[in-house]
């Protein structure tokens, strides 16, 4: 049975006599042209592990167990455990875990490499996204579901209104595309918004060179904080890290940007070079 098919969902919904809660970010993929396009971007051979974040009543679960080699859900309603176990009961390549993704520690899940595959609950986005690359788990792909105005912030290059703080993070650890974009009306109940399913190829290799990530990181904050200010402006005295006037304009002038430009004109190249001078400048009058 095809579980993404529209009266099967609510008739399994209907049967278990489940409500679904918005705080949870229930919003169910009914639309089985979409689901194949999420496993397609997947890429999914018999070879892969992939850890499915909030399997709902499993219709993206039961896509890929077709077609990788084992699959663990990770879901957090406890109400939808016994629907999930019952239904994948006769399937010997899925595994249901009852916990939160934002809690669990994957590596104890999976022995070696993994993809992560999702329609993620809306309200974890940021917060999932950025603990499975900066963790150091060990995560080949993600290719999810998100809004579609976070999946712009996070492929966005320099330059315009998206890009910020999210968009260095993630493509500070990836090779980030969206892939397509899906209309509110392939769920129930339908979002307000529309979405984007992304494709995250994590790289080891980071792009940029860096002498201190978490340095880099609090340069970056500290750079869109406000981000109307010219970049001299908002690195000095800023709420991150406390950089003196001088120290703003010697680093700025060595690395050859513009003290009046912004933060959303500086790539993730000049922002590593900036923070590497910087680095070496705070450090030396610490
Ligand atoms: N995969 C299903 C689908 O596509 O129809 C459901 C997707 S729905 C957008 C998100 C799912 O994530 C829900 O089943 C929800 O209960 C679950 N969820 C919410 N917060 C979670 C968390 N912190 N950890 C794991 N699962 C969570």
């Amino acid at each position: 049975m095809e579980i993404a098919n529209p009266s099967n969902t609510k008739e399994i919904l209907r049967k278990h006599n489940l409500n679904l809660k918005k705080s949870l970010g229930q919003n169910f993929l009914i639309d089985n042209n979409i689901l194949d396009k999420i496993v397609e971007t997947a890429n999914l051979t018999e070879n892969d592990t992939v850890i499915e974040i909030g399997p709902g009543i499993g219709s993206l679960t039961q896509k890929m167990a077709k077609v990788a080699n084992k699959v663990i859900a990770v879901e957090l309603d406890n109400r939808l455990i016994p629907v999930l176990n019952e239904i994948f009961e006769g399937y010997n390549n899925v595994e249901i875990v009852h916990g939160d993704a934002l809690e669990v520690d994957f590596s104890q899940l999976v022995e070696g490499s993994f993809k992560i595959v999702a329609n993620l609950p809306y309200y974890i986005t940021t917060p999932i996204i950025m603990r499975l690359l900066e963790e150091g788990f060990n995560v080949e792909e993600i290719v999810v579901m998100v809004q579609k105005e976070v999946g712009e912030r996070m492929v966005a290059s320099p330059g315009g209104k998206d890009y910020g703080i999210l968009s260095i993070g993630v493509q500070y650890h990836t090779k980030a595309e969206i892939s397509f974009i899906v209309p509110p009306s392939v769920f129930i109940p339908q979002p307000k918004v529309e979405s984007a399913v992304i494709n995250l190829k994590v790289d080891k290799e980071a792009a940029v060179d860096l002498i201190d990530e978490d340095f880099f990181f609090k340069i970056v904050k500290s750079a869109f904080h406000q981000r109307r200010k010219t970049i001299r402006n908002s690195l000095t005295k800023a709420p991150y890290i406390n950089l003196s006037r001088d120290q703003v304009d010697q680093a700025l002038e060595e690395v050859g940007i513009d003290s009046r430009r912004r933060a959303e004109k500086l790539s993730i190249e000049q922002f590593a070079k900036l923070s590497n001078v910087l680095f070496g400048l705070y450090r030396s009058k610490e």
